[in-house]
């Protein structure tokens, strides 16, 4: 299938095993969705036990990917998206803020737990230009020769593909090389939507990452990384990356900088500070 030498947790599909716990629905219990189970309950316990502002990580990710998505609808012109891990539909999902301008725009969700992929489905029935499909997004070759993805996304135009919260679920070094083989496939003018949990290599802030990470990768998740600058911008090869705010130039921003909506009223809790969020355009 294409899948890397390093197996992570998260790409045998969690199916219908009570016991194990999903990346997709504690993700959207943090947002305040209602689909998780006990034993996702007690993971999204022990993390606000040892990190209670840890919410705030799945919210300042869920904003960037929003206002991201609002920013490339807006300037890019592009009309075709391809969102790999894109999670239990939410209040704001990609499609509805992709297709407000233009309803000809098109896109593909890849997920691989089965109830994102049962909710997905029946959210888009109506949608003729939404589709979801069931694939492995660490394994590239797999969700690039997709049926579904190669009927409605053409690769010789340009493509907006997000990576948003996906890639600290992969364990072992290998996560350059699965996005550059997503990068090789896209035509020069597409764009790269990523986050990733961030270790700002700042005393207090690497501490909080480490607490939450223990529970991550030594839980029964079995994932869940943060990672340096350097280590994240490795995953984004050959990319120019797009000024993420009013003042810096091009560099790394957590997520709730990322072109804010506003002035922050309140400072960015620690947690807040661990998440780094990239939009990258290919030359
Ligand atoms: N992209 C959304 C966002 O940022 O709001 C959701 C992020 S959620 C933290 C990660 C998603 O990736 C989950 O829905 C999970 O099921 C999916 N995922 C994790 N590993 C995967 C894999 N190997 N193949 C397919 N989907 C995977």
């Amino acid at each position: 299938s294409g899948a890397p030498a390093t197996q992570s947790p998260s790409q045998v599909p969690v199916g219908v095993d009570p016991t194990r716990p999903s990346i997709a629905r504690i993700y959207d219990g943090f947002l305040g969705g209602k689909d998780h189970y006990d034993v996702d309950r007690a993971v999204m316990r022990k993390i606000n036990e040892a990190v209670p502002e840890a919410v705030d990580i799945a919210r300042g990710n869920r904003g960037f990917l929003n206002r991201a998505c609002r920013f490339l609808a807006a300037q890019s012109q592009i009309e075709q998206y391809l969102d790999c891990g894109s999670g239990l539909p939410t209040a704001e999902n990609t499609h509805q803020i992709v297709q407000r301008g233009n309803p000809d725009t098109r896109v593909i969700y890849v997920d691989n737990d089965p109830v994102v992929l049962t909710h997905g489905r029946a959210l888009l029935e109506e949608n003729e230009n939404v589709h979801m499909a069931e694939a492995d997004i660490f394994a590239p070759p797999a969700v690039l020769a997709h049926e579904i993805v190669r009927k409605h996304i053409d690769f010789t135009e340009p493509v907006v593909l997000l990576h948003v919260g996906t890639l600290h679920h992969f364990e072992g070094d290998g996560g350059p090389e699965v996005m550059r083989q997503y990068i090789d496939a896209l035509a020069p003018g597409s764009y790269v939507v990523f986050s990733h949990f961030y270790d700002p290599q700042v005393p207090e802030l690497t501490e909080l990452a480490k607490r939450i990470e223990n529970i991550l990768v030594h839980g029964p998740m079995g994932a869940g990384r943060f990672r340096t600058k350097e280590e994240i911008l490795a995953m984004l090869p050959g990319l120019e990356i797009i000024k993420p705010n009013a003042t810096t130039g091009p560099d790394l921003v957590v997520c709730d900088e990322w072109w804010p909506d506003g002035p922050r009223l309140t400072p960015l809790s620690k947690a807040a500070r661990c998440i780094a969020g990239i939009v990258a355009r290919k030359p």
